[in-house]
């Protein structure tokens, strides 16, 4: 028997719904049950791979190529499951199945609308979800904020769905905000009182409320007060306050008891919790006192949310390592006009070049791969970076003037970097990068491989270009290693550079497969040198 728990935001959005949704799949999983969580989405793209992530945020690819809203990334990073395509439903995949079946003629003549044709739908993905993934629990979480016309479909789909199951079975999480006006100096429930108003309007009534509050949790009066307002009991009104690290907050909602109240009304049979390895991993992020800072390089316009995943994978490899991260963004397009800027690379321990896009600030990007690999400063390179690598390398070490990548510039002298016939022919945009994980083999001995400790490994795409098998012998004979290729084409996947202290590209992105508990190899490889170059250490020994 499934069971289902809601979550709802009001007030604005961006108040980490996503890590509400983790932290109570965790306070499930800790107590042995198992869990999966699907993202509804009330957007009308299909998926989030041609959206603008420097506006939406990073566009997060699952194993099976499915190109996610970031919060997919964040269920990934918090729960045991693997995800795929099925746990994420827009607006735009739900409409176009509906117009889909419509042109084939499955109404049968009748008049398709929103409630039932549409609302239908929605349950059926979330029922499919829940069959397919054999899950005790399914969180479902309504992206965007109760009240926008957008999101009412999903909203009437759940309301009812829970009409149509047991009253045991289905829970509704509300997550809003209570703001504090430093000159009023007491938090303000209204807005909260607003918002289940809303909900209220169109037949949902939240079971639990959590509070985004910025001053720590809420005080007795005020969850009085919410939970009078509200119709719930005061013992299931929760703050989400700020923590230092996100993987605090299960333990932090834990505390306040959300877990046994969660397990409570769903009436499930409480096992005990088992937080022993959850708070250990979170101990290990706060424990380090050493900082190491690393040089993320591109364009200031790629800054917000847009590498959610590499600054992840870079913190579970720091607490691995034993220390702290600090990353500064570096706008790289400024060495264009004065080269001798970069040398503010040098006060740093590590460079990252991570996945990009585009002309635009990529000579600056190579000019700082330059003086990482000259200086022997540890660098990373994540897709656009590994190819960009390659081109500083066939420019400066294998004498290939004028090498570019034809995304760049089409009549390149030297395309090193270029698309794959299949790539040439393709004019529509969604779906159509390669995408996803495909298998990977690692050279026996390199690098790579005793960082993975195996020589066959499966990590994600998302780029169109490659290396160009024109010019695979001459970067090797410049004395370019290339230790890993794709198992099905052979592509390059990954380069090293074994005299300098460390560096390596990667053409797959080893952030998607990065976890607290597990950090991407090459990115704990990074990390973990710039660590040790930093206190003076001999190269490390991986
Ligand atoms: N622009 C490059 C390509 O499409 C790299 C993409 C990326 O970094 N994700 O191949």
């Amino acid at each position: 028997m499934t069971k289902y728990v809601f979550i709802t935001g009001g007030v604005l959005s961006g108040l980490g719904k996503g890590l509400v949704t983790c932290s109570i799949g965790k306070m499930l999983e800790v107590r042995g049950y198992k869990v999966t969580a699907i993202k509804c989405d009330p957007y009308l793209n299909v998926d989030a791979g041609t959206m603008n992530p420097y506006i939406h945020g990073e566009v997060f690819v699952l194993d099976d190529g499915y190109e996610a809203d970031m919060d997919l990334g964040t269920y990934e990073r918090f729960l045991k499951g693997g995800f795929s395509k099925f746990n994420n439903a827009t607006s735009g995949q739900i409409y176009q199945e509906v117009i889909r079946r419509e042109r084939e003629g499955s109404y049968l003549g009748k008049c398709v609308q929103i409630i039932p044709h549409v609302t239908d739908e929605i349950k059926r993905r979330i029922r499919l979800m829940a069959e397919k993934s054999e899950a005790d629990v399914v969180l479902v979480e309504i992206g965007g904020t109760v009240g926008d016309i957008e999101g009412l479909p999903f909203l009437e789909a759940i309301r009812q769905l829970i009409y149509e199951e047991k009253r045991v079975d289905t829970t509704l999480v509300h997550l809003t905000l209570v703001p504090t006006l430093s000159a009023v100096g007491e938090p303000k429930t209204k807005p909260t009182q607003h918002s289940v108003k809303e909900l209220r309007a169109i037949g949902l009534k939240p079971d639990l409320i959590v509070a985004r509050t910025e001053f720590g949790r809420l005080e007795h009066e005020y969850k009085a007060k919410i939970a009078g307002t509200c119709n719930l009991e005061e013992r299931a009104v929760f703050s989400s306050i700020n923590v230092s690290i996100l993987y605090d907050l299960p333990l932090e909602l834990e505390n306040q008891g959300m877990g046994p109240l969660i397990v409570e009304y769903l009436g499930l049979n409480g096992n005990k919790p088992d937080w022993a390895e959850w708070t250990d991993m979170v101990t290990s992020y706060k424990k380090p006192t050493d900082v190491i800072n690393i040089a993320m390089c591109g364009k200031y316009a790629e800054l917000a949310d847009c590498y959610v995943s590499v600054n992840e994978a870079l913190r579970h490899s720091a607490a691995k390592a034993g220390c702290q991260v600090n990353i500064d963004w570096i706008e790289t397009e400024v060495f264009e006009e004065n080269i001798k800027k970069a040398k503010i690379l040098d006060g740093y321990d590590g460079v990252l070049v991570p996945g990009g896009f585009g002309l635009r600030g990529a000579e600056g990007k190579i000019i700082a791969i330059n003086r990482a690999r000259v200086y022997n400063i540890p660098f990373l390179g994540i897709c656009y970076g590994f190819q960009l690598a390659t081109i500083e390398f066939a420019r400066n070490m294998a004498g290939l003037e004028g090498a570019h990548s034809t995304e760049c510039v089409p009549e390149a002298p030297h395309p090193v970097i270029d698309l794959l016939p299949e790539q040439k022919e393709i004019s529509k945009m969604g779906g159509t990068m390669r995408l996803g994980a495909n298998k990977i083999e690692v050279e026996a001995g390199s690098m790579a491989a005793r960082l993975y400790g195996t020589t066959e490994i499966k990590e994600r795409h998302r780029h169109r270009w490659e290396v160009n098998v024109e010019y695979f012998e001459m970067l090797e004979k410049a004395g370019a290693k290339f230790t890993a290729v794709s198992k099905e084409k052979k592509l390059k996947e990954i380069l090293e550079l074994p005299d300098k202290y460390f560096f390596m590209g990667t053409q797959f992105h080893p952030e998607f497969k990065s976890r607290p508990w597990a950090p991407s190899p090459p990115y704990y490889g990074f990390v973990k040198s710039a660590y040790d170059k930093k206190m003076g250490k001999p190269k490390p020994e991986f």
